[in-house]
């Protein structure tokens, strides 16, 4: 077998860089998300390749391929001559996409008050962990991590009622609900609040039938409230500035 060798050593290397590839594309989506939840990034920003090459220490051919992806989810709107922008949602999408969370985590909230009773130690350990991360990110007045955090707790819910469909279908409905409320907030408020979140990990802890997916309705509606669809975002966004902190690339 004299193929053996020459051919394995070549084979597991594009492997090796594809996996590295992948994770960086993810890095650079998932900061890109998070410059939308806290405003960095508003609706209509110009996304130019070479400065978001230049910010990620990335190839622009891979910058392409991460506003490839985020274009699929809607995050970002591609023109053709004209480049990518940070999507700018219209007040219909805003509603269909409040819809859509309604739905989905109805049904998250649903397969949680189904588990049994009582919770297993590790979910309710990793639900309080995440009420005092909040608690203190609202303490602090840390408005950055308020944001992320909130966000997050969604997520968790999500991750936690196992389902991964489900969850994968709310990660992209929270970056859109972000550019919506970002295109819409009646002022610069906190739009998800913790004290709901507070009471949403006490219902399912209680357990009292129907209470926490009722909460969690009710808290969509309230985020939804807060949204003045009428409003209008404009704004010179410098990227590398923005994202002059990311770390270096690995
Ligand atoms: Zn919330």
């Amino acid at each position: 077998m004299t193929t053996a060798s020459p051919t394995k050593t070549p084979r597991r290397e594009p492997r090796a860089r594809t996996g590295a590839r992948s994770s960086a594309e993810a890095r650079i989506v998932r900061s890109i998300g998070e410059a939308i939840a806290d405003r960095r990034l508003p609706p209509g920003t110009k996304l130019t390749e070479e400065s978001l090459a230049e910010a990620f220490g990335v190839s622009r051919e891979r910058v392409r391929k991460v506003l490839l992806l985020l274009a699929q989810r809607r995050v970002v709107t591609l023109i053709p001559n004209r480049g990518a922008f940070v999507a700018k949602p219209t007040p219909r999408e805003a509603r269909e996409v409040f819809e859509a969370r309604r739905i989905v985590e109805r049904a998250i909230m649903e397969r949680l008050e189904r588990l049994p009773r009582p919770l297993p130690a590790d979910l309710l350990d990793r639900l309080r962990d995440h009420g005092a991360l909040e608690d203190a990110a609202e303490r602090d007045a840390d408005r950055k991590a308020m944001i992320r955090l909130s966000g997050q707790f969604h997520l968790l819910l999500a991750e936690v009622a196992g389902n991964a469909t489900l969850a994968g279908i709310l990660t992209d409905l929270i970056d859109r609900s972000s550019l919506a409320i970002a295109a819409f907030e009646r002022r610069s408020s906190h739009t998800c609040s913790a004290d709901d979140h507070r009471r949403l990990i006490a219902a399912l802890i209680g357990n009292r039938p129907g209470e926490a997916t009722a909460l969690m309705i009710d808290h969509l509606d309230e985020v939804e409230r807060q949204l003045d669809l009428e409003a209008k975002t404009d704004a010179r966004i410098d990227l590398k500035a923005i994202f002059a902190d990311e770390p270096e690339p690995a």
